[in-house]
This record gives C-alpha cells, sequence and structure tokens, in this order.
C-alpha cells in the first residue's frame, strides 16, 4: 500500500506500504506510525547479529559446553524472531481478510490481500536484496499494509526509488497475471467475473499507490525525479477529497488520513531540503529512466484497469462505470 518518508533524516524510514481500497496509507518513514506514538514497528533493527539461518557455533565448540549451549539457545530465538515477523504477518492477512470478506465476500477478500501481500513482497524482497534491512509486511484493515526500513533508505535516492517501485510493480505482475487468465477463459465461463473484478482492484490499488504523494509509492518514486512532483501528489488526493464531497459519495476517510499523512510526509521533504539534509541529486540520465519507468507503469496500470472494467460491462457482469 503505502509508504513515507521521515520528516528527518534522524526518524527511522518507513518504507511504503501499500494501500487499498481506497486511499489507505501504508509506507511511511516518519509517517507511519504516527510520530510519538512511541510504536516500534516489529522487525525492525532485529537484523544483525543474531540473523536468522546462520547457526553460531566454533567448529571445536565442546558438547555440551555452556557458550555451545548459549549460541544454540540465541541461534533458536533468532529463528523464533524470524519466523515471529512473518508470523505477524499472517496473522494480521488473516484479520484483513476477515475485515475485506464483510465487504466483498470472502473469495475476493484472499484474492485482494494475496495482491497486497505480493506487493509488499516486492518491497521487502528488494529491500533486502539492497541492503536495506525492511520488516515484514504488517496488514491494517482497510488501509492496506506496510513495511518499515532502515535508516538507509532514504540516503540514497536511486535506491530509495527502486525498493518503492518494486511494490506496484510487483502487485502489477500478480494482476496482470490474474487479467491474463481471465482473458483466456471463455466470456462467461466460472470465475471469469471473479477474476476481472479482482484485476480491476488490483490495477486499481497499484495505480493509487502510484500517486507522486509521500508517502505513498509514487511519492518516493518520483522525489527521486524533483521532489516537486508532491505538490502535484497533494493536489490529485485533494481533488479526489473534493469530488468525493460534491459527488453524491461518501467521503473516505482514509482519504483524510492519507492527505494528512502525505502532507506531513511532504513537508518533511522539503524541510529536509530547506535544511541541506537531503540525499544527492541524482544524475539526469538516471532522472530520466526513473521518471520513464514510472509514467510506463502508471500508464500500463491506468489502461488495464479500464480494460478491466471494460471487459465486465461487455459481458453484463458488473458496471463498474
Ligand atoms: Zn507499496
Amino acid at each position: 500500500m503505502i509508504e513515507r518518508m521521515p520528516a528527518t533524516p534522524e526518524a527511522p524510514a518507513p518504507h511504503p506500504g501499500t494501500i487499498y481500497p481506497p486511499p489507505g496509507a501504508g509506507y511511511a518513514p516518519g509517517s507511519y506510525p504516527p510520530p510519538g506514538t512511541g510504536y516500534t514497528p516489529p522487525g525492525w533493527g532485529q537484523q544483525g547479529a543474531g540473523a536468522p539461518g546462520r547457526a553460531p557455533g566454533p567448529p571445536a565448540k565442546r558438547r555440551g559446553g555452556f557458550v555451545g549451549g548459549l549460541l544454540t539457545a540465541m541461534a533458536f530465538v533468532a529463528k523464533l524472531g524470524y519466523f515471529g515477523k512473518f508470523g505477524l504477518t499472517a496473522i494480521t492477512m488473516v484479520v484483513a481478510v476477515g475485515a475485506y470478506a464483510l465487504i466483498f465476500g470472502w473469495a475476493f477478500a484472499v484474492g485482494l490481500v494475496l495482491i497486497i501481500f505480493v506487493h509488499e513482497m516486492g518491497h521487502f524482497l528488494t529491500s533486502r536484496a539492497m541492503g536495506v534491512p525492511m520488516s515484514a509486511p504488517v496488514f491494517i484493515p482497510f488501509l492496506g499494509a506496510f513495511t518499515t526500513a532502515g535508516r538507509g533508505l532514504t540516503s540514497d535516492r536511486r535506491r530509495e526509488a527502486i525498493i518503492a517501485i518494486a511494490g506496484p510493480v510487483s502487485g502489477f505482475l500478480a494482476t496482470l497475471a490474474v487479467y491474463v487468465w481471465a482473458l483466456a477463459q471463455a466470456p462467461l465461463a466460472q470465475g471469469v467475473a471473479f477474476a476481472f473484478s479482482l484485476s480491476y482492484f488490483g490495477f486499481f490499488i497499484t495505480l493509487f499507490n502510484l500517486i507522486p504523494m509521500l508517502p505513498l509509492d509514487g511519492g518516493r518514486v518520483t522525489s527521486a525525479v524533483s521532489k516537486w512532483f508532491n505538490l502535484a501528489g497533494v493536489v490529485i488526493v485533494a481533488a479526489l477529497l473534493v469530488s468525493e464531497w460534491f459527488g453524491a459519495t461518501v467521503v473516505n476517510p482514509m482519504l483524510i488520513l492519507i492527505l494528512i499523512l502525505g502532507g506531513y510526509s511532504v513537508w518533511g521533504r522539503f524541510q529536509a531540503a530547506r535544511l541541506g539534509r537531503e540525499a544527492p541529486p541524482l544524475p539526469v540520465r538516471t532522472r530520466v529512466l526513473i521518471g520513464a519507468g514510472y509514467i510506463a507503469l502508471l500508464a500500463l496500470s491506468g489502461l488495464l484497469m479500464s480494460l478491466s472494467a471494460g471487459w465486465l460491462s461487455a459481458h453484463g457482469l458488473v458496471n463498474l462505470a
């Protein structure tokens, strides 16, 4: 879902999350959890000495020796911590499925949560691969999910942009698989309506997270090109709120929350720039590549979301218009 950046370089840099259904907030280095809550996301700073899978123990360790036993115990606890992190992911996923099921039904809820999970794992695995410690994803019903990254996240704009876009790219690919499967079926075959509906939402989630405003993924990606994209993002979110306000629809409280989180994060980024604390700017060529990748993903998600809706309507399955 969504992610955000710390207002100051000293703050832990949270990392994006995935947000869904509509506006939620996911990743926020400084926004998530809200500052001052004293909440430390699970997994933070736990990589290190006790990294999982590395069973300590000198080759010559004595059998039954005190040190050997201690090391074995430490390895065991490290493993518990490792699985415990994903244990929290699993528990919160089940809770999220239950919550979404109240609205969308069980099958759709499972599909939705799995797409969000793939999105989050895109951030998680890319982050680990790039040497930035990151916690396992934690789901918050109706808000999406988020992960929390170590301090290194915002020190390198290119790396931050890659970790940020890895989520939407992963979620997009998972959704694309669902969409392609639906296309390959006979129009009214069982599961086709479900698959097109799920792909519609999946592409929507990707698109929403690409809004160029911190702490959303799109904000992190476009900030690598120019921090001014964030202003466009704030305007987009504000416009969505205004259209809901004047439209016949109910104003989504998540949209208000994300605008507040976004405003806070964007202010922090500009403040860091003013104080000369932001990461060094990237070469123009790198910025052009990042911008091109962002626009391509944005365009593809938008196009496929609209095509998914078109297939649903064309077959009289659902009218999303
Ligand atoms: Zn994300």
